[in-house]
């Protein structure tokens, strides 16, 4: 049984580098809950990107409407 720690520890540490690096690039992604698509964090939605919940004006409209009727 040869279980090398050392490389192990080596690669775990490549591991999360490259994680890290990969997390910056990649936006957080909501489903739109009035189409159902997947849509990315926008610089606009920067302060409420909690409380955005679907991916256009269009969508958050459409529901508004319908809830108004
Ligand atoms: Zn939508």
């Amino acid at each position: 049984m040869r279980f090398g720690s050392c490389g192990a520890t080596q690669r775990d540490g490549a591991t999360i580098a490259r994680m890290k690096m990969r997390q910056k690039s990649q936006l957080p992604v909501k489903t739109c809950a009035h189409c159902g698509l997947p849509f990315t964090w926008r610089k606009k939605w920067e302060r409420d990107w909690e409380q955005v919940k679907y991916c256009s004006q269009r969508c958050r409209r459409s529901v508004a409407a319908a809830a108004a009727a």
